[in-house]
This record gives C-alpha cells, structure tokens and sequence, in this order.
C-alpha cells in the first residue's frame, strides 16, 4: 500500500486475477486491452479471457518507442469509437512504458475521459511509467511533449512477466531503480546493487525481484504521492534526466532510455562533485553500479560535448540561462531542497565533465 489513491498490487501470479482486480477497481461494460505486438503475443489472449472474452477486445501497436506518436493515437481512438465503446467502458495497458504513456493518453482524452488499469510488462514500466499518472506522446520535437497527467484506476504488477523479458530490457530497469536508490535510500541503493549483481549473474531471480519493485515503488509512490503535478519534490526523479534526454535523442534513439539515464547519472553525480555539491566519491561509486549492471557509464565516442550541452540548453529545464539539474549530495540524499530540488550550474562546469 502507498499513499497514492489507487491500489499498487505487487505479487508474483497476480496476472492470473486480473478480471477480478479489474472489475473490483475498475467496472465496466467493456474493456479495450491496449498492448503491442510482442506482449499480445505472449499474454494478450489470456488478459482478454480473464475479463471475459466477449468483454474484452484486444488493440495491438508495433512494437517500440517509435509507436508512441499522435498518428497511433489516433488510430487506437478511432479504434474505440468504430467498434462502439462509450463512457462506459475502461481501457487495460498491457506492456512496457510505450504502451503505458500512450495508451494512459489514450484513456486521458476518450470521451474526455474513461477509467485505465496499468498492467507493466517490462522492469521499467513496472518501477516507473505504472506510477505517478503521467501519460503523452513523442512529437518530432522531443519526448513525451504531449500528454497529460491522468491517475490510473489500478495498478497491478507481476513480476512473473520478467520471465520472458529479455535481459538487456532488464538491465534498463535496473537504471531507474539504481536512480530510486540515489534520490532517496542509501540502503536501498545497496540492495538494488546486489539484486542486480545476481540477476544478471544468473541467480534465481523472483524473489529478489519482486523485493527489488517493491522498493522501487515504494521510493516513486512515496515522492508522486507528495508532489504529483511536479511543482517541486519530484523533481528529484528527473536525476540522470538532463543529460540523459539530450544523449538519447543525440543518439537518434539508439541508446535505449535506461542506458541513456545510466549515462546522464554517471554524468550528473560527476557534476555535482565538481560544483561542490556532491561528497567526493559519490560519482565512483554510481559509476560502478551503472557498470555492473552492463550499463554504459560514459557519453558515447563522438558525441560532442557541445551539441549535448546545445540541447539541454533548449530543453524545459533552463531557466535565466542556466541548465537546472537534480543533483545529489550523497548516495540517499538530494540537493536544492531550498531551490526547489534542482540546482543551476555553469556551462563550464558540465563542459569540463564531458571533455
Ligand atoms: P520500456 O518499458 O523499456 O519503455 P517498451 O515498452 O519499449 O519498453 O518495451 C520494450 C520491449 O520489450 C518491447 O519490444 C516490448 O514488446 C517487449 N516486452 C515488453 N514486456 C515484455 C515481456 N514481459 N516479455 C517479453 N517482451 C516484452
Ligand atoms: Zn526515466
């Protein structure tokens, strides 16, 4: 339980339940199972007949971040109107953070509105798009620059899909809940590095996992739940973000979002020391966390330092002619509690990090 206003159930064969949880959080006459094709093929048919095969109709998007656009989005609301769902149906994300933020749009804007379960697939969706309500698309522009945020009816987790998830999708994961770890737990950040470190090596997986997603939400629900529209606090989630946005689009998309916010963390924890925020060490030690997680710890070769700095500059995060960042101080601890949790720092500064 959290303090968020919608049920978060994390349990291993939960899937199994969904029509129940779903009927109990989430009445309807019908139900649109919005997943894309990967996911449909492994769980589709036995999401729609645990709500009831006649119930239930399952919408099914390519595969991958390049779906998350206003085209699909129009055609999965065209979707829904042509097959006739009204006000009183609900929608069931089925699948990673790309079906999650696009079908939560989805359900935001149908009918101005109609009730959404998210049901995460993938590590990442599980420990970060499934909580906290933000939902949108990806515009030519940049990421996630159209949406809106819209809270879920329910959330239900089960960490049993990771079985069939490949490893690097896991390792991304492994990203975000190295971040949940920094911002704020320094314990937690321990455990999430020995979890990861016997996953990856071949170590029964479940029960560490779940521990692992448990803690995850517990760190995201517990900030959302404080500041849900981002107006301070949560701020702090966007650790790794800056740099982490600038180099995944640089990249043309190629570094995967995780591998990305590994990169920006590595990057960031090293400017906060260097501006004299962060205690000397903290960036070795989030360096070789990201590493033993087979992650990227360095900006890609080739990748400029000025063109980087160039795109956070005309990001959302600058404001009076300084790139804002969320930084920490030490491992658990954030700075700019005083600032509104970002921190100004010098071109100069960031430059001199990544030259
Ligand atoms: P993310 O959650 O990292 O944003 P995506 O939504 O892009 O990720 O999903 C990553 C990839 O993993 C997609 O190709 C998706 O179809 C696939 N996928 C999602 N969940 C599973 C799963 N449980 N088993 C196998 N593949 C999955
Ligand atoms: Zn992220």
């Amino acid at each position: 339980m959290t303090n968020l206003p919608y049920p978060i159930r994390v349990e291993s064969g939960s899937f199994a339940g969904l029509g129940g949880l779903v009927r109990e959080v989430a009445p309807a006459h019908r139900y649109a199972i919005i997943t894309d094709a990967n996911v449909a093929h492994l769980y589709g048919k036995a999401a729609a007949s645990s709500l009831g095969i006649d119930q239930a109709d399952v919408l099914v998007i390519p595969a991958g971040e390049s779906s998350k656009t206003r085209a699909t989005w129009g055609w999965l609301t065209d979707g829904l109107i042509t097959r006739g769902f009204g006000r009183d149906s609900a929608v069931i994300s089925l699948g990673g953070g790309v079906v999650l933020d696009l079908a939560g749009f989805v359900a935001a804007t149908y009918m101005r509105g109609i009730p959404i379960v998210h049901v995460p697939t993938t590590l990442l969706a599980m420990i970060d798009a499934s909580i906290g309500g933000k939902s949108g698309v990806d515009t030519v522009f940049g990421k996630n620059l159209v949406g809106a945020f819209y809270r879920p009816n329910g959330v239900l987790v089960d960490p049993l899909f990771l079985e069939t998830l490949p490893r690097n999708e896991l390792r991304t994961g492994f990203a975000e809940a190295l971040k949940h770890g920094v911002i704020a737990d320094r314990h937690y950040f321990d455990s999430v590095v020995s979890a990861m470190t016997g996953v990856l090596n071949g170590a029964a997986a479940g029960e560490s996992l779940t521990r692992l997603i448990e803690g995850s939400v517990a760190v995201k629900a517990g900030i959302v739940g404080r500041d849900e529209r981002e107006d301070g606090l949560r701020k702090i989630l966007n650790f790794g973000h800056t740099v982490g946005h600038a180099v995944e689009m640089l990249s043309g998309y190629t570094l995967a979002h995780g591998e990305a916010v590994a990169i920006g963390m590595t990057v960031e924890s090293r400017v906060a020391e260097r501006a004299g925020v962060a205690i000397s060490g903290t960036a070795a030690e989030i360096r070789n966390a990201v590493v033993a997680a087979g992650l990227p710890g360095s900006v890609p070769r080739g990748m400029s330092a000025d063109r980087i700095l160039e795109v956070m500059r005309s990001d959302k995060k600058t404001r009076g002619g300084f790139v804002h960042y969320s930084l920490p101080r030490s491992i658990g601890d954030m700075a700019g509690s005083e600032s509104g949790w970002t921190v100004a720092v010098k071109d100069t500064i960031v430059r001199e990090v990544l030259l």
